[in-house]
């Protein structure tokens, strides 16, 4: 029985390999040296693709991977329940945070918020009866109040460096960040055996890094 594991390059990939070393597979070649978007392993019955982050949930969630690993901040924000989600690696740890320029006050009333992140900004400023206007971002989100584009930013904050380095200060956490390991809900039915198997190296693995 095939195993497709959908992953994602750049940070996520780096911290997941040695788990996935640690739990028996090893891709084929060296995926960051490589522009193929399937890898072989070692092992003759697990593969990996490598996606787009935001777009590992949809290929698990239909079944197109039947697992994959992804930052719980895409997770929040694809928003489907119908995933499993068996495992928290522990890696790629942030926060989802608001921040804003240093020491400015919010405005009363409505706020303009700028994210790439609009339903778990939307969802949080509607759990705090705070009337927000999401304004839908790619990429640069610190540049959005300094601008005077937005009031408020939702971002993804490690260190905080970037954040300082704009002028900007962290306010509130919305969510604690960190990549778990998602499952398709058919896979883990008719694969159980390989699947779980995998799951419970895995989580050997996590718990001796
Ligand atoms: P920092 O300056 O350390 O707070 O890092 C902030 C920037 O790095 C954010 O704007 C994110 O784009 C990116 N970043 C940091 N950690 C992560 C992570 N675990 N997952 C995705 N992006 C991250």
């Amino acid at each position: 029985m095939q195993i497709t594991i959908a992953l994602t390059k750049g940070r996520i990939l780096k911290e997941t390999l040695p788990l996935l070393a640690a739990a028996g597979l090893e891709p084929q070649e060296d995926i960051s040296k490589s522009r193929k978007l399937i890898f072989p392993t070692n092992r003759p019955d697990v593969r990996l693709l490598i996606l787009r982050g935001v777009d590992v949930p949809t290929y698990v969630q239909h079944g197109a991977a039947d697992m994959g690993v992804a930052g719980k901040d895409t997770l929040l924000e694809h928003g489907s329940d119908d995933l499993y989600e068996p495992l928290d690696l522990g890696i790629a740890r942030c926060q989802l945070m608001t921040a804003g320029v240093k020491g400015a006050e919010l405005p009363r009333g409505r706020i303009r918020v700028a994210t790439k992140f609009v339903h778990s900004a939307k969802r949080y400023y509607a759990a705090r009866g705070r009337q927000a206007d999401i304004i839908k971002l790619y990429g640069a989100m610190e540049l959005a109040p300094l601008m005077d584009l937005a009031d408020e930013i939702v971002d993804i904050v490690d260190t905080g460096n970037t954040l300082k380095a704009n002028g900007l200060e962290a306010r509130e956490v919305i969510a604690p960040i960190s990549s778990r390991l998602i499952v398709n809900k058919a896979s883990m039915k008719m694969k159980y055996q390989p699947i779980s198997a995998l799951i419970d190296k895995l989580a050997a693995a996590v718990a001796t890094d």
